[in-house]
């Protein structure tokens, strides 16, 4: 049995927290809901007809330029680094955040408005465990203007951090496990800092209309103007990683690492966000079971006929060697010397042509799709391929292994799925597949 910290939480129940948005002055009101077990973490805006909800992932991450920014077809909410940071640090991994507007209450700047909300909803443990991505080697992050992350393996949680201001100013390191104690003793109360040169230009722009010495401290040469003094001596590098783990959990799974952040910000973090999130999709195609016999739920070549009206030789799936829950399946593909395509692809030096690969995906993907909409007077055409890498040729005599999930449904009209295809373990192709469906 799983420890109680390595289940799955959401809140006991529904509380509710009212204040002004930073950008617009708006009045707001958030509530956290809580949310199934694998349900993840929503914004929904109440304001919006249809109330629609924004997955917390990086796939829907906009911009970055001073607070993060997500959203799906046109709606959008902004500055969601500060409420995901407490949601992430204190262990909540299914909610509902609602919203009547597109950006959180700023509050004082910091994490302490949402870490005392989460605590009037209580955290619950769920029936099912957590995920995790371990980090397994070293990875980094590098970006021109001197910003630095490096990814370490560890068996926990931990920052270690280095902040630093123009020409240096205020350079602080901070290195901790994280941990919801932790967070709430030593990373919330930190508040949102800025150079007066900076919003100088953002307050021109009318940018910044709920901004006040209320919900930011603003540092004028050496001079610290705040409402109240510091929380801490080195409140900046606190914040810092504040929004570190706010923008880590667009990640969605929790990292087991020790990340080494020098002088962070929310764009090498959504970077380094993305990096995993690729890791953890090659992770988990490479996972997948590959047993040659068919397995329970498979289907045989002659079933897979009855599904895909293709055949020789264009039929580019030989067996499904078995579907993963709702969202995902694997088939697979012999493929022999006899293709009619090696004679000419390319004599004396015969490769499987990519686009043949991508067609397979799709085909694999077809059958993930039917039978999702279980409608065989449905046909699925193929939209679009994004994405789309060829990593290493596919020669006579490897059996291609070829995943499919589903990462995206919009109504009953359009699909959307990640797919790879691997020789002996190995990725040799992958791409973003996308259909629309028609009915016949
Ligand atoms: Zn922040």
């Amino acid at each position: 049995m799983p420890s109680a910290t390595e289940q799955q939480h959401t809140f006991g129940k529904t509380a509710s927290l009212s204040g002004t948005s930073l950008h617009t002055g708006d009045k707001v009101t958030l509530k956290l809901h809580p949310a199934a077990a694998d349900h993840g973490i929503k914004f929904k805006r109440a304001d919006l007809q249809d109330e629609p909800t924004i997955d917390a992932k990086i796939d829907n991450l906009k911009t970055v330029e001073r607070s993060t920014t997500i959203g799906e077809g046109s709606v959008r909410v902004h500055t969601v680094e500060h409420v995901l940071s407490a949601l992430s640090a204190m262990g909540v991994d299914n909610a509902v955040v609602e919203m009547n507007a597109n950006e959180p209450p700023i509050g004082d700047g910091s994490a302490q408005p949402y870490v005392d909300l989460i605590k009037k909803a209580g955290v619950t443990a769920q029936e099912v465990p957590r995920k995790f991505l371990d980090v397994r080697e070293p990875m980094h992050i590098e970006s021109k203007t001197g910003s630095l992350l490096v990814l370490l393996p560890d068996d926990k949680f931990r920052i270690s951090c280095t902040q630093a201001g123009p020409d240096n100013r205020f350079t602080q390191y901070l290195s901790m496990e994280i941990t919801p104690a932790v967070f709430e003793r030593e990373i919330a109360p930190a508040r949102t800092f800025v150079f007066y040169e900076d919003v100088q230009s953002l307050m021109d722009k009318n940018l910044i209309k709920g901004g006040s010495l209320e919900n930011a401290i603003v540092v004028r040469g050496d001079a610290v103007l705040s409402k109240e003094p510091l929380r801490f001596p080195d409140e900046f590098v606190r914040h810092k990683i504040l929004d570190i783990i706010g923008d880590l959990a667009l990640l969605g799974n929790r990292i087991r690492g020790h990340l080494i952040a020098v002088k962070p910000g929310h764009g090498v973090n959504a970077e380094l966000a993305r990096a995993l999130a690729r890791e953890q999709t090659r992770r988990s195609a490479l996972a997948g079971p590959h047993p040659i016999p068919i397995g329970e739920g498979g289907l045989a070549p002659d079933e897979v006929m009855q599904i895909l009206p293709h055949r020789y030789p264009f039929l580019l799936v030989d067996r499904i060697i078995g579907f993963e829950g709702e969202t995902k399946v694997i088939g697979m593909k012999s493929v022999t010397i006899n293709e009619p395509y090696f004679q000419g692809h390319f004599p004396g030096h015969p490769v499987m042509p990519g686009v043949l690969q991508v067609e397979a995906m799709a085909q694999v993907a077809s059958i993930l799709l039917f039978k999702l909409t279980k409608k065989s007077s449905r046909v699925g055409y193929f939209m679009s391929a994004d994405g789309v890498k060829f990593r290493k040729p596919v020669f006579p005599g490897d059996t291609l292994i070829i995943h499919a999930e589903l990462t995206k449904a919009r109504g009953a009209r359009l699909a959307k799925t990640m797919c790879h295809c691997l020789v002996n373990g190995a990725v040799v192709s992958e791409g973003e597949l996308m259909f629309t469906f028609l009915d016949t």
